[in-house]
């Protein structure tokens, strides 16, 4: 039995079993200070020991920025994140004070790009992106099938995207960049541009051209740097009826018949998840799998 542990900004979920077909137990614990919250989700993973069987193994895909190098000394520490209580906590410390079993962690995109691999939208391909558009925009992925690393991970959503400030005015809302792709494209930058959040604009507002157009100018960006068999586009945002038929013909558009087979390969390339809202925890529930070598 594994334990997948995906922990967000405002709760963090956790799943107990041996694949997302085969869960014993999962549970939604919101997210407060590592002092008040790491308590509650032992309790509950020792619980699940006592009815079901023992763990493993243990899957942790978190918000960043985090140190996701298994060889580093500071392995699974979350660096400097907004959410302050949380800096310097680490992940595979806390957990090895109560467990002495492997433990995986890696960011929140990653787990959800393994996730997608594994179980849903991103099957058989080797070398993909994973991208969430939600309250902030992030990205992970495979390249020839090993999750993507690099000095720390990557941060697809603060790549610098052209920004015509006479079409659109609002000057981003990244509190590093302003204008990056986060700052422009987001759910909060959507509500802040149109003091609105996304889900309530319909999809005539004039909002939904300019996402369109922000997100397929980093969708082409990443396909032309990366050539990846498959974007795969999650989040809250993404659930705008619309959005992705509209990227997918920009993305063509932008393209400009560069490279001959994306117009044919279009619905293919850009897809939405499989996996919908378990797309983290069961991610998470891969990497356990990983940690084990299973
Ligand atoms: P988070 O990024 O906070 O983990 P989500 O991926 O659910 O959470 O994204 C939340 C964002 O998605 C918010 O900015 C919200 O306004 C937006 N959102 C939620 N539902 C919709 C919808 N149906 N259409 C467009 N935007 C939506
Ligand atoms: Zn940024």
């Amino acid at each position: 039995m594994l334990a997948g542990i995906e922990a967000g900004g405002t709760k963090i979920i956790c799943v107990v079993g041996y694949n997302p077909y085969h869960l014993f137990a999962q549970t939604s614990i919101p997210t407060r200070s590592p002092a008040e919250t790491l308590p509650e989700l032992i309790a509950f993973l020792k619980a699940c020991e006592q009815r079901f069987e023992p763990i493993e193994a243990i899957g942790v895909a978190a918000f960043g920025p985090l140190d996701v190098n298994p060889s580093s000394s500071t392995y699974g520490e979350v660096g400097l994140t907004p959410k302050l209580a949380w800096q310097g906590f680490n992940w595979v410390q806390a957990i090895h004070q109560a467990y002495s079993l492997p433990v995986c962690v890696d960011t929140d995109v990653n787990g959800a790009a393994l996730g997608e691999w594994q179980w849903g939208a991103a099957q058989s391909v080797e070398t993909f992106l994973y991208i969430t558009v939600g309250t902030g925009i992030g990205g992970g992925g495979m390249i020839n099938g090993e999750l993507m690393h690099g000095r720390l991970h990557p941060e697809m959503g603060h790549i610098r995207i052209p920004h015509d400030r006479q079409r659109d005015p609002f000057p981003g809302c990244c509190p590093y960049h302003g204008n990056c792709l986060e700052g422009l494209a987001s759910g909060e930058a959507i509500r802040q541009r149109w003091g609105e959040k996304a889900q309530n604009l319909p999809p005539s507002h004039p909002a939904w051209e300019l996402e369109v157009h922000y997100l397929a100018l980093a969708m082409i960006n990443f396909i032309f740097t990366l050539s990846p068999q498959r974007l795969v586009l999650g989040g809250g945002v993404m659930k705008q009826s619309g959005l992705l038929a509209g990227i997918r013909q920009k993305v063509v558009e932008y393209n400009a018949g560069y490279l001959p087979y994306l117009a044919e390969e279009i619905d293919r390339l850009i897809v939405l998840p499989k996996l919908g809202d378990l797309a983290g925890s069961c991610g998470a529930l891969g990497l356990a799998c990983r940690a084990s070598a299973c």
